[in-house]
């Protein structure tokens, strides 16, 4: 087993230019396919070459999964896999300097996020589900027969074979590992395939794969793009069972249409455009903090952030003064900087579609309170991604701006008389992902969450996760639920045993 991922980035970057990342295949590091440039989201330089896999390295992927599931990996038991998680989760913890180099060298997040946030929850992933797998009861049920006698009916739970896991740039290890840890616990093997733009994160997990024990052939990477390159050679491909993908909307009705010929299995994680509502009772200050974490963390780049927030008259204009105030007072500074809270852009081609966005919603004739432009620093950094969060105000609910996901630091904020009425204009979307509700009434905090056309409603918090429970979209955000035991209704197939007993 070759496994020379640093080796290959520092030769690169000892001769001055960017390091290498290449596919892993069959538990061996792959040089094969043209290559591509990933620049820096921070200054625009180059950071990494990366390898683009051919229609033959995909193959050769879907080969060396299929030939482990026929190996030993394909006759150990639920408790022998969770200790396997375990350990990769052990070895994401020795590599953790390192990871979060990574996602930052990809990203531009602050180093603060990742240490925080990304790079744990990649190991706390595995330990969740090395638990949750070790532990899931399968139903049995005792049947009378015709003739007055019993049969025993059981469920075994097995893998369902080769599984593609295609995931974003947003949170890059953390993404891949949600998918990548439960569908391991279930015996399955994996070829996954990172975004082009954050190949650095999942090109060190194979290295770590490795480093576990994970045998060869269970995890593998392909790197590239989506449409006519790695993503759609491995959603097309006859020797993958299912596919499990996290993405924009458009791409996941893509990727269906490609799965239809092989029926295979999907489990979509889609887009928002999530709305927050907050009432006149609630506590302020934890109000307008709390939807400046959930529309301008991560450059307002996670699938749950807030783009639009619903604001009851009393308190609306209040609301917007101060959460304007506090979006101008984010601080800027390198990733390294503790004190760093805003980030670039992931790419220029992402900044082109958020600032289109910014001009898009001034023909609408929004009021920008904050932001709507981009920052200059007088350094390196002018040549990074980067847009200034923004607030805006004054728009309807049918405004292009108020429909479509924009996935930057932006918020608009409208105002409501009744809590009929905000019910309304927040599931007034073809989305469904996430919404936070702040109240300080106990009642209404219970009806919305029944109210919320949404897979998931916070109530004075937001992005508090805990790993057990159901998380995908409604609407146009999703298909299924991961999270806990649903994680393993997607990555397992039961079959039932029935036995006449006498
Ligand atoms: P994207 O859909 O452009 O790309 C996601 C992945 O799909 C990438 O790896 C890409 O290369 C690949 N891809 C693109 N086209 C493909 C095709 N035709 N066939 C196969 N693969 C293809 O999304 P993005 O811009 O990387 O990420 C941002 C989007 O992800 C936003 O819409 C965001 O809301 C969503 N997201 C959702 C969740 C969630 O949990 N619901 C979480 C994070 C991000």
């Amino acid at each position: 087993m070759s496994v020379t991922w640093d080796a290959g980035l520092m030769a690169g970057r000892a001769a001055g230019g960017p390091g290498l990342l290449r596919h892993f295949v069959g538990g061996e590091f792959v040089d094969a396919g043209r290559r591509f440039v990933k620049r820096s989201p921070v200054t625009g330089e180059p950071v990494f070459e990366v390898v683009e896999a051919d229609r033959s390295t995909v193959d050769d992927a879907v080969a060396a999964a299929r030939a482990a599931l026929r190996g030993p990996w394909g006759r150990m038991g639920e408790r022998e896999r969770a200790e396997v998680l375990r350990r990769v989760a052990d070895e994401l913890e020795r590599r953790f300097d390192d990871l979060v180099t990574a996602e930052v060298a990809d990203t531009g997040k602050s180093i603060s996020q990742a240490r925080t946030l990304d790079v744990p929850r990649g190991a706390a992933n595995f330990r969740a589900f090395a638990e949750i797998v070790a532990t899931a009861p399968t139903e049995s049920f005792t049947t009378v027969t015709p003739g007055g006698g019993r049969a025993l009916n059981y469920a075994v739970r097995k893998p369902v074979g080769v599984v593609a896991v295609i995931v974003p740039w947003n949170l890059p290890l953390l993404l891949l590992t949600w998918k990548v840890a439960p569908a391991l616990a279930c015996g399955n093997a994996v070829v996954v395939k990172p975004s082009e733009e954050t190949p650095a994160s999942a090109t060190l997990l194979a290295e770590v794969m490795a480093a576990a024990g994970v045998p060869d052939g269970v995890f593998n990477l392909v790197h590239g793009f989506g449409p006519d390159s790695a993503g759609e050679f491995l959603t097309r491909h006859p020797g993958v069972d299912a596919i499990t993908f996290t993405g924009e909307s458009a791409t996941g009705g893509a990727i269906m249409r490609a799965a239809a010929d092989g029926v295979k299995a999907v489990s979509f994680e889609l887009g928002g455009k999530n709305a927050g509502l907050v009432f006149a009772d609630a506590d302020l200050d934890a109000a307008v903090a709390g939807s400046v974490r959930s529309s301008f963390t991560n450059g307002g780049q996670v699938c749950l952030c807030t783009e639009r927030l619903y604001v009851q008259r009393p308190v609306f204009d209040e609301f917007v003064e101060r959460l304007a105030k506090a979006a101008d007072a984010l601080a800027y500074g390198w990733p390294a900087d503790e004190a760093t809270v805003n980030m670039p852009l992931i790419s220029h081609q992402h900044r082109d579609k958020v600032l289109g966005h910014y001009d898009l919603a001034r023909a609408e004739g929004a009021q920008v309170r904050a932001g709507g432009d981009t920052p200059t620093f007088g350094d390196a950094r002018d040549g990074g991604a980067y847009v200034r969060p923004t607030v805006l105000t004054g728009l309807g609910p049918d405004a292009r701006t108020n429909r479509e996901e924009i996935f930057g630091p932006v918020v608009h904020v409208a105002p409501f008389d009744t809590e009929e009425e905000a019910y309304d204009l927040a599931n007034g979307t073809d989305y469904g992902l996430a919404a936070t509700v702040w109240t300080r009434d106990v009642g209404r905090a219970h009806r919305a969450g029944a109210r919320l056309d949404a897979g998931i409603v916070w109530v004075n918090t937001w992005f508090l996760r805990d790993l057990r429970t159901p998380f995908g979209g409604v609407k146009a955000s999703g298909i299924g639920r991961e999270g806990g035991v649903h994680s393993l209704g997607f990555y397992s197939e039961l079959t039932n045993v029935c036995v006449e007993l006498s």
